[in-house]
């Protein structure tokens, strides 16, 4: 399973398609984590909160992929940001998943209320330039946060990672972001299974007339918009179906009907809101 890349402004290239490991128990990461390797995955999305990322480490250990064939993702957690506390946390995390890079570390939120996001994004650019990270990037980011890093630093985040799904697109902050270069990566793709997503008519339909499961309609949708996804399961046959999306696409009919399901005034979002979270 050949899964396509994406030119990040960083000049590095990032698998589309990667596997997610919010909520994988620690115990189980390195199993869920070979078995995704095994299905054809290189991308891992791990986060320092997650308590992972040494089974991820573990995989990556066992996996004997060589380290450039691989794209790892971590995320400095919110009360990292202030001080010298992102080195200390970068270095964790690189001790943890036992590599000497990552691909790409992001500001996991920007938690407005604690003053830091500012000072933790110059932190990251500074962990680019001694090459303990190749991309960086953010999460949950708003337009007002992203602006005041652009005030206080010349590098664009290579991604944001934001909540997204049909029924909540958050099509002004994607729009913004494209425009600038900044690529979108949507977390929980599939609405984090809390609203009956899969049995929408036009997604079963759709999936029916592609021989297709809903699941894999809805992350093709994702997909053919040039977003990055990276579903979780736990389930080794669902982390094998969620990769095998790249022998089918959707018509321009198809994408509009899925894209019609947003729901009005943000009223899909399944998680927490940026504002709220510190
Ligand atoms: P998701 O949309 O990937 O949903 C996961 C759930 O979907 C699973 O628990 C399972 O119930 C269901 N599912 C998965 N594959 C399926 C299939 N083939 N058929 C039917 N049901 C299926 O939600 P997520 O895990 O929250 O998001 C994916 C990844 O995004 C996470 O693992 C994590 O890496 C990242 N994430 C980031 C943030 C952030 O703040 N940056 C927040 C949440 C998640």
């Amino acid at each position: 399973m050949t899964v396509p890349t994406i030119a990040l402004n960083s000049g590095y290239d990032i698998p589309q398609l990667g596997y997610g490991v919010f909520k994988v128990d620690a115990a189980e990461t390195e199993r869920r984590v070979l078995e995704a390797f095994e299905a054809g995955y290189r991308h891992i999305d791990t986060a320092a909160i997650y308590g992972n990322e040494e089974g991820v480490g573990r995989a990556i250990a066992a996996s004997g992929l060589p380290r450039d064939e691989l794209f790892i993702t971590t995320k400095l957690w919110n009360d990292r940001q202030a001080g010298d506390e992102p080195k200390k946390a970068i270095d964790e995390s690189l001790g943890k998943l036992g590599v000497d890079f990552v691909d790409l570390y992001l500001v996991h939120w920007p938690t407005p209320q604690r003053g830091t996001f500012v000072h933790a994004w110059q932190q990251l650019v500074s962990f680019r330039e001694q090459g303990l990270a190749r991309s960086i990037g953010v999460s949950n980011f708003l337009i007002p946060h992203l602006e005041a890093i652009g005030r206080a630093s010349d590098v664009v985040p290579a991604v944001n990672q934001i909540e997204l799904h049909p029924a909540y697109q958050q099509r002004e902050l994607t729009d913004w972001c494209l425009e600038r270069g900044i690529t979108i990566e949507a977390w929980g793709p599939l609405g984090q299974g809390k609203y009956p997503l899969l049995e929408e008519p036009v997604i079963v339909a759709a999936a029916a007339a592609h021989g297709k499961t809903a699941a894999q309609l809805v992350l093709r949708w994702h997909i053919q918009q040039g977003r990055i996804v990276f579903p979780k399961s736990t389930n080794p046959a669902r982390i094998r179906e969620n990769i095998d999306i790249f022998d089918f696409e959707l018509t321009a009919e198809e994408m509009a009907e899925i894209s019609a399901l947003e729901l009005p005034d943000g009223a899909g979002r399944v998680s927490s809101h940026p504002l709220e979270v510190n």
